[in-house]
């Protein structure tokens, strides 16, 4: 059966029929065997890879949102991101980590890294990416605070430009306590 589509996911064929002639301006032969079928694919391939933009908040949280009495501070970590830098359309990948202090109110473990994919499938930068994931778990939870912490490499600096290949980046969110509260941004670090 086929799914239907949201109005503003985008146009495939149009997609492909430009990567048909990127493939023309590279140098290659869009008709051989390997890459008739590679114009589609790619397009495809970047629907799914974009398809955070039509994602909103509430379906992805899709009511996961429970009581809690706890006032302590739940962490996952080693949440496995795939982006794109919005530079170079590379690969970016790694893994986040996220903490909060919730105020009677957690969020699904499994809603946690869904919010992570939701703002990794897109152009991104990764400090930007760092900043939504943090403001959208503190959005959804009403959290006394929230701490985000991304590591990732870039195959833009890795395949090409400086060409570095075990250089990784780190970038760090905090809201909430734990800007204002050091300890608990000690407690968040040691706890990575
Ligand atoms: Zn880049």
């Amino acid at each position: 059966m086929k799914k239907r589509k949201n109005d503003n996911s985008p146009n495939e064929e149009r997609i492909a029929e430009l990567v048909r002639q990127l493939l023309v301006e590279l140098g290659e032969d869009p008709a051989r065997e390997g890459l008739v079928k590679t114009p589609l694919r790619v397009a495809k391939s970047l629907a799914f890879l974009t398809r955070g933009y039509r994602q909103d908040i509430v379906k992805v949280v899709n009511g996961a949102k429970f009581s809690s009495d706890t006032n302590h501070m739940v962490i996952l970590k080693d949440i496995e991101l795939y982006s794109m830098c919005e530079h170079h359309m590379l690969p970016f990948y790694g893994k986040a980590a996220i903490g909060y202090i919730s105020q009677g109110k957690v969020l699904g473990v499994s809603k946690l890294a869904r919010i992570v994919d939701m703002f990794a499938r897109r152009l991104q930068i990764q400090e930007r990416l760092t900043d939504q994931i943090a403001h959208a778990v503190m959005d959804e939870t009403g959290a006394e605070g929230v701490g985000v912490v991304i590591k990732a490499k870039h195959l833009c600096m890795m395949m090409r430009g400086v060409e570095k290949q075990n250089s990784e980046m780190t970038t760090s969110a905090v809201l909430g306590s734990f800007r204002t509260d050091v300890k608990v941004r000690q407690e968040f670090m040691s706890l990575l």
